[in-house]
């Protein structure tokens, strides 16, 4: 089957295509016109269970574990031939069900065939050690999978980190229970297609659209999970270590951000400006790890503020089909929580100096760029994520202040500087508190570099060699020679 837009998905359970166990479906709406397009069976708790029993029942009968690795590489390097053969179908899925730009919506495809080629590879590369313990023993050690890895995902990328996880959970013999969120389900089946079409085994892939609070709920708390990564809020990531506590798995907590860049004095105002149409503006500035903070020295601060205000004015908006540089933010709550924020911005004395009010003259759930200058660290808005296209500019005078004020929040998933003094640079990127730091620039990065949070954006790290690690356990094994 190739990817196709049809008016109903059903879930994916030991390798067949089911509705959900009460008949019952999720509207799916397209944030660029506020419409229900299509439906998704929605799972229940009994689907839960069949999944993980699928899940469990193929690892059990080692089914991906008894695949040579080598043979993997090769099943994951179809995987990334069928999205990309179908890069242009499953992009325009992506742009129906998340609103983002159609060019966002390619380069997602294509990173999510970029996880299948990049943990394919690492699948036959992944050694243990052997350890010297002197003469008449012998050590070695051996990366054994965990089992289920169950993974929940959130709506502003589905398709690319449901891929991370898939990719890594497979390379590494373990089976995946997928749960693809409820507003934005529909690319997630692209690699269930392209799994299907590689062959993988029943029940190595097993994907379910149900509500977090039941599906998703239902699958932290399986006695049959034995691994969880979470991608999505921090409250809901402290709900699910709770049921962590109580399965003791392991977990990956892929959580918020409020991540902030530092321009000093010497920064080159072009990169600054690109940082920001790039880091916070871009798909509506629901990323996790956007720039929607600034700290700028006192000399620089007008100048900035003006730059990106102009760049902001610049920019067009509408609907992600039709390339615009703003797009639809995802649902009718996301906007009224948005604007929520700006409003009490405003009331806490910041300065809208564009922006700030949703665009109700265009269908959808529009948000206009918006800036924010004479923010003060105390600030809600300097604090808290808002996750849309809302940037908040501050000022500092001295470089501690600024390592201060760029920490200061409960988050640390991203962190930028803008210098042209290398020294300054990278003696802030020591100082920094958090899982990526980019220097003249903002979300430059691959599949290859490690990502995740310090602090409150949680722990464990996806994408990069370093990320596999998290989808096995090491045994040591030891014998005494005859
Ligand atoms: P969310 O926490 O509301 O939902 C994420 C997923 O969790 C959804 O699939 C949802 O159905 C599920 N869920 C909700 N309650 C649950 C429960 N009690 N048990 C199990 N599952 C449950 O987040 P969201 O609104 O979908 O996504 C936005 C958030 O995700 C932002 O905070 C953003 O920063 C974060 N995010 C982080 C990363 C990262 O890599 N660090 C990437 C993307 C998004």
């Amino acid at each position: 089957m190739v990817m196709a837009q049809k008016s109903y998905w059903q879930n994916y359970i030991n390798g067949r295509w089911a509705d959900g166990g009460d008949q019952g479906r999720i509207p799916i709406e397209n944030p660029a016109t506020g419409k229900t397009f299509c439906e998704v069976a929605e799972a229940t708790v009994g689907d839960v269970d069949l999944a993980v029993a699928a899940a469990k029942c193929c690892h059990v009968a080692r089914a991906v574990i008894k695949i040579p690795p080598a043979q993997r590489a090769r099943m994951m390097a179809q995987v990334a031939d069928y999205l990309r053969k179908h890069l242009a179908a499953i992009a325009d899925i992506v742009v129906l069900d998340t609103g983002k730009r159609i060019m966002d919506a390619k380069g997602e495809v294509e990173m999510a065939a970029r996880y299948f080629e990049y943990y394919g590879g690492a699948a036959d590369k992944l050694e243990g050690v052997s350890i010297p313990l002197g003469d008449g023993f012998m050590n070695y050690t051996v990366h054994s999978p965990f089992g289920v890895s169950a993974q929940i995902v959130p709506w502003n990328y589905p398709l690319v980190i449901a891929a991370r996880s898939v990719a890594a959970a497979f390379a590494t013999g373990n089976t995946s229970v997928v749960k693809s969120p409820e507003l934005a389900p529909l690319s997630v089946y692209a690699i269930v297609e392209a799994c299907a079409h590689a062959e993988f085994p029943p029940g190595a892939i097993n994907v379910l659209c149900g509500y977090g609070h039941t599906a998703g709920a239902a699958l932290v708390r399986h006695q049959g999970v034995n691994q969880l990564v979470f991608t999505g809020s921090v409250q809901t990531g402290q709900a699910i270590l709770r049921s962590a506590a109580e399965l003791v798995v392991p977990c990956v907590m892929e959580l918020g951000g409020k991540s902030a860049g530092v321009v000093f004095a010497d920064a080159n105002l072009d990169d600054v400006v690109d940082s920001a149409r790039n880091g916070i503006f871009r798909h509506a500035g629901q990323v996790c790890s956007a720039m929607s903070r600034l700290v700028v020295h006192k000399s620089r601060y007008q100048e900035t503020v003006d730059a990106i205000v102009k760049m902001a004015e610049h920019l067009s908006i509408g609907p992600g089909r039709d390339d615009h540089d703003i797009t639809p933010v995802m649902s009718a709550g996301q906007l009224d929580r948005i604007e929520g924020y700006c409003l009490g911005a405003v009331q806490q004395g910041a300065i809208a100096a564009t922006g700030g009010r949703r665009l109700a003259s265009l269908d959808g759930h529009f948000m206009p760029p918006t800036v924010f200058a004479g923010v003060k660290p105390h600030m809600t808005i300097a604090n808290e994520e808002v996750f849309g296209p809302v940037l908040s500019v501050l000022t500092f005078s001295d470089p501690e202040e600024a390592i201060a004020l760029a920490n200061g929040t409960e988050y640390g998933l991203a962190a930028g500087v803008f210098s042209r003094d290398i020294n300054r640079s990278h003696w802030a990127a020591q100082r920094l508190e958090a899982g990526q730091v980019y220097i003249n620039q903002w979300h430059v990065g691959g599949v290859e570099t490690p990502f995740g949070g310090m602090k409150k954006s949680g722990f464990g790290r996806e994408k990069g060699q370093e990320a596999l690690l998290n989808y096995v356990q090491t045994k040591s094994v030891t014998l005494r020679l005859a």
